[in-house]
Order: structure tokens, then sequence, then C-alpha cells
């Protein structure tokens, strides 16, 4: 990890090299910027520079004992400070307090992160300003915050100020595309309606995987119906229509899994669909026939990988899911 692979922050970035190549970092830092812009690990990275054995071009080497403990998360001396709850509670602090009475174990510069500055309430706040009018040697405080205005301004006086900006579109579509696999466009419009935040684009991404998941079992559960001529139109509207085929037929893989779960009474029937229909389906269905389907969308995925006609491989998995779990025979009931 460097800070290469964290969220881009370059104007943050370079001002934290410049404090370090300058020997002037502060004792207290308030990094501020909208959830999901890359705070926490930018906090985590530059302890890693603050302590790394053999740092090059003002970068931590990720490498040393330093930097792959901060990575672990094993660092003694990098103290992570959450609420508990929705506040950071007075115990809280007093247990930095207690930790600061010694030096560090082994870092150059203890870290001391206090994640969601603006949760520190009046009795918190107090205590951990007054640590900061008086701080001990190495040690380093980095408040983490939505907007400065959210904390307590005489914690903010004390502080560093540090803005933090929105992710680039082109950077969060990107990591949409490689995290949840899915089409570049598709990540781009996503991207646009994060508003610069990953957390967003995350719920946004998460969300449409589950429309996704919910439409593609609108169309298998219209496979249940027992006209030839409906299935036809059904296969190529979905072909037509589909965004990405592959996709969808991995919905159907993970469907079909659901379902054999629960046929051998290993599946709690949790996920997309709802459990009554999943258990009705395992109930009706044979473990030999759930696998044979489940090879069968699988071999159907290899297929398109293969460039196979999108149609006919299509209607082959349609014709497998009627016959497999709604008992709709081949060609009997074509009208
Ligand atoms: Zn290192």
């Amino acid at each position: 990890m460097s800070f290469a692979d964290l969220p881009p922050q370059p104007r943050v970035q370079r001002f934290l090299q410049q404090l370090v190549r300058k020997g002037q970092v502060p004792h207290a830092m308030m990094f501020c910027g909208m959830g999901g812009v890359g705070k926490a690990q930018l906090a985590k990275e530059f302890s890693k520079l603050l302590n790394c054995a053999d740092p090059k071009d003002l970068e931590a080497c990720g490498r040393c004992a330093p930097c792959h403990k901060v990575d672990v998360g094993t660092h003694p001396d990098l103290l992570w400070i959450q609420p508990e709850t929705s506040i950071i509670k007075i115990d809280q602090i007093r247990e930095i307090k207690q930790r600061l009475r010694f030096r560090p174990h082994e870092a150059r510069r203890r870290t001391i992160v206090i994640d969601g500055a603006h949760n520190l309430k009046d009795e918190a706040g107090n205590a951990l300003l007054k640590i900061l009018e008086d701080p001990p040697p190495r040690n380093l405080f980095l408040l983490l915050t939505l907007e400065s205005q959210m904390v307590l301004p005489t914690l903010v006086s004390r502080c560093c100020r540090v803005q933090f900006q929105p992710l680039p579109d082109e950077w969060i579509a990107g990591y949409l595309a490689d995290t949840f696999e899915i089409p570049m466009d598709l990540a781009r419009a996503l991207a646009r309606r994060s508003d610069g935040s990953r957390d967003r684009a995350r719920a946004l991404a998460e969300e449409n995987q589950a429309a996704r998941q919910r439409e593609v079992l609108d169309r298998v559960r219209r496979l249940a119906s027992p006209s030839m001529m409906d299935l036809f139109d059904l296969t190529a509207d979905w072909a037509q229509k589909t965004r990405d085929l592959e996709q969808d037929l991995e919905c159907v893989k993970f469907w079909v899994r659901e379902i054999l779960l629960a046929r051998i009474g290993m599946n709690d029937a949790s996920g997309p669909d709802s459990p009554e229909d999943i258990g009705s389906l395992a109930r009706r269905s044979t473990r030999e026939g759930l696998l044979e389907l489940y090879d069968t969308v699988e071999l159907a995925m290899q297929h398109l990988r293969q460039n196979a006609n999108k149609l006919l491989t299509l209607e082959g998995v349609c014709f497998a899911i009627r016959r497999g779990l709604y008992g709709q025979g081949h060609w009997n009931s074509l009208s």
C-alpha cells in the first residue's frame, strides 16, 4: 500500500509530505471532508510514513516491520479511537491520557487517530483539549471529521486543518468497475451520482446490483408460464434488453445455488429472493435436477465468454429452468 493505492487526494498528500520533508509535522491535525474520500486511509499512510524504517521519496516503503504492523493493524503506537454507539466517551479519552504517560513503544511518532471528532461532546472534548494544550512529545493527533464546524471550536483552534476534496468521477468509476465487475459505462453513471464519495458510490453499486438481481429473478419467475410462445417472447426480450447477459446468468447461478442449499437443508433462505419462493422451489425440485441446472447455467456462461450466440444460449438456460424448476415440459405446450 502506498499513496498511489489510496483514494487520490494529491493536494493533501503533497502537503503532508512537505511537512515531513521540512520536519514540521504539528502535534495535532484535523482532516476534514465528507465520508468516503479517504481520510482514514491517508491517516494510516501518514502514520506509516512517519515511522517507516526505510522511506523513499517521502513515501513509506510498505515492507519494513513498522509499515507491516500498521497495514495489519497491530502497531502498538497507532491508536484508533472511534465512537462507541454514537459518541466518543470520556473513558476513551482517559485511556489515551493513560497511554500518553509512557513514551511510544517503538514509533518515532505515536499516532492517535480520533475518527469522528464531531462525536466528541463537552466532557470528552474538554478532556482531549487539555491533552492538546500540553501535548507530550513524539505524539501526533489526527482528528477526522466531516466538517470542522461540527467540532468543538476550542479543539479546532488547536489543530492544523486539512481539507479533503471529493474524489474524481473517473477514479470512482475505475474503482467500481474493478470491485463490482461492472461495465465501465455503468460505473461512470454511478460515479457521477456519488458526489465524489467512494462510500456513496459503493452503496449505489450495491443498490444497483440488488435491483438487477430483482429484475433477473422477475424474468426467471415468468418462465413458470405454461405457454411456449411466452417463453420465446421472454427470452427474446431478455436477450435484447440486457446490459450484460453473463452478469445476469451469474445472478441466476447464485439463485439456483440458494435453492440447492435449501434443498439439502443448509440454507437459511436469505438473499434477494423471498424465503418462501426459495423454500417452495427447493421442495419441488430434486438435488440432481438442481445440480444439473447449476451446471447448465455455468456452461452457458462459458459459452458466452467464447462469443456464443446470446439468444440461443439464453434459450437453453430458460428451457432448463422451466423444466428443472417449474416442471414445464419441452414442446408439449406449444400453442
Ligand atoms: Zn516502511
